[in-house]
């Protein structure tokens, strides 16, 4: 009896350290709880224990047969379809994730939400439109009739099948869709993407992005524009940066000027990205022209305003020294990866 009592202990030690491996349930099966494994043969030495312990001695038994059985269910779960199942304790759970790759911003998205941020500040507020117009909106409304020599300029693509649309050349229509609202004051920043029929190059490219402003009230002068220009250029580039204003022409601005900022690469001194001037052109503005302003029901006697525009990319290449414009459209990772972290 104790011999055997010794037996069924050393089983269950047996049982409870048993190695789980791709064959282990059937293993464990034959060994233990087959017709001729180890429990039956325990049953069979019933016969041989004395009759006042039998009791006892079947109790331990049957326990010794339940444990077994368990552990049997327990490998049975551990290991599906003959194959060791990844269910054990041997995952460490408190281990860290693996990193999710994080992305960056696109330059023209960092630029642009810059802009669009310091001109929030003065008050404007952004107003987006379709980049499909009509030859109205991109066009005539904004004093370029049919035949005006500008048109060259900003040669697009038409539509055939209805060849009064075009993608926009600049973000200007939206400024007159806003003007036929007829709600004034206005007082709006527009960015978005434009499109010329130009060659593509390392300056040009057959589209890319604008932000405009336009801001019509009553005595509205120039030196609004050039202040609010002014705000903006010390903001974006640091209070360092000087400006200037150069004449120019506009169709749908009277007077109309391009303004330079210092060169940010050689302070002034000359270089070569500033083609050893010491300025760098960055935008064209002006007063609205009162034939826009007619155009889309304006008093032009009671109402005046200033308008400006300028390049995303053109911004973005003189901030970070990019020299390519090619580069912000070919998804190149190596690119685009030394933005990362930038906002
Ligand atoms: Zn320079």
């Amino acid at each position: 009896m104790e011999q055997l009592l010794q037996q069924v202990e050393a089983y269950r030690k047996e049982i409870a350290e048993f190695s789980v491996d791709k064959d282990a349930a059937e293993t464990f099966r034959i060994k233990y709880l087959g017709t001729k494994g180890l429990v039956k043969n325990l049953m069979a030495e019933m016969k041989n224990v004395p009759n006042e312990k039998k009791r006892e001695f079947g109790q331990i038994l049957n326990e010794f047969k339940t444990f077994a059985e368990n552990k049997y269910e327990e490998i049975k779960q551990m290991t599906v379809n003959g194959r060791q199942s990844t269910v054990d304790n041997t995952i460490d759970l408190t281990l860290p994730g693996d990193a999710l790759p994080l992305g960056s911003r696109h330059p023209i998205s960092i630029v642009k939400n810059k802009i669009v941020s310091i001109f929030q500040r003065l008050g404007f507020t952004v107003a987006e439109g379709s980049e499909i117009e009509d030859d109205w909106h991109n066009f005539t409304a904004l004093n370029l009739p049919e035949d005006h020599p500008a048109r060259d300029m900003q040669d697009t693509f038409y539509i055939s099948q209805t060849p009064d649309w075009m993608l926009r050349t600049h973000t200007s229509n939206v400024q007159v869709r806003e003007m036929e609202k007829g709600k004034l004051p206005i007082r709006i920043i527009c960015p978005g993407r434009v499109y010329r029929n130009e060659t593509i190059s390392a300056r040009a490219h057959c589209f890319f992005h604008q932000v405009e402003g336009l801001y019509i009230a009553e005595n509205v002068s120039f030196a609004d524009l050039k202040q609010t220009l002014y705000f903006f250029v010390q903001e974006m580039f640091g209070q360092d940066v000087k400006i200037r204003f150069r004449p120019s022409y506009f169709p749908f601005t009277e007077p109309s000027a391009e303004m330079d900022i210092s060169c940010l690469i050689c302070g002034g001194e000359g270089c070569n990205i500033c083609k050893h001037t010491g300025w760098v052109e960055i935008l064209g503005c002006g007063m609205v022209h009162p034939n826009v302003l007619e155009n889309c029901k304006i008093d032009s006697n009671k109402y005046s305003g200033f308008a400006f525009g300028m390049g995303i990319e053109r911004i973005a290449m003189l901030k970070y020294q990019i020299k390519d414009l090619r580069l912000f459209s070919e998804n190149d990772l190596r690119f685009l990866k030394q933005f990362t972290g930038v906002v």
